[in-house]
């Protein structure tokens, strides 16, 4: 994005927000040459921030990845396939709202679970089980013990 005032290429993104239901985002952004101030509107579709792997290797958000784990996670579980959609375009937005180019995929994992916490809570827990990394072990089980506190009331 090139600055309007001096042609500069690097721009920081300082404000980002969805706009007509989606499908624009908003921006201001400021020139890091000569800090002037302006606003882009630019299709939601070409701002999918691209996924950063724990390995480091840079990824483009994918969406059929997302709504595939999104499905094995709730495998015969008593939830629709309009709620997973949903799930996945409020993921989407969340992502895209961020302002950020690149964005760890943990980031999306989080966002994930807490999706899978609120549509049903064993696919939860299978998807957690899986994505947790070992040093999130102990947040993991605070998750079950808080899980079964809540199917024991
Ligand atoms: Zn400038």
């Amino acid at each position: 994005m090139h600055c309007p005032f001096c042609g500069a290429i690097d721009t920081k993104v300082i404000d980002s927000r969805l706009v007509t239901e989606g499908n624009n985002v908003r921006r201001r952004r400021e020139c890091i040459t000569c800090e002037e101030r302006f606003t882009t509107y630019e299709s939601a579709e070409l701002v999918m921030p691209r996924i950063i792997k724990t390995d480091g290797v840079r990824e483009p958000f994918n969406e059929d990845k997302l709504m595939t784990g999104l499905t094995k996670a709730l495998e015969k579980r008593p939830v629709s396939i309009e709620k997973v959609e949903e799930a996945v375009t409020r993921i989407k937005a969340n992502l895209r709202s961020s302002g950020e180019r690149e964005i760890q995929s943990r980031v999306v994992g989080e966002l994930v679970m807490k999706e899978l916490r609120d549509l049903d809570e064993v696919a939860f827990v299978r998807f957690a089980s899986v994505y947790r990394s070992f040093k999130d072990l102990d947040e993991f089980r605070a998750e079950i013990d808080r899980l079964s506190k809540d199917n024991s009331k």
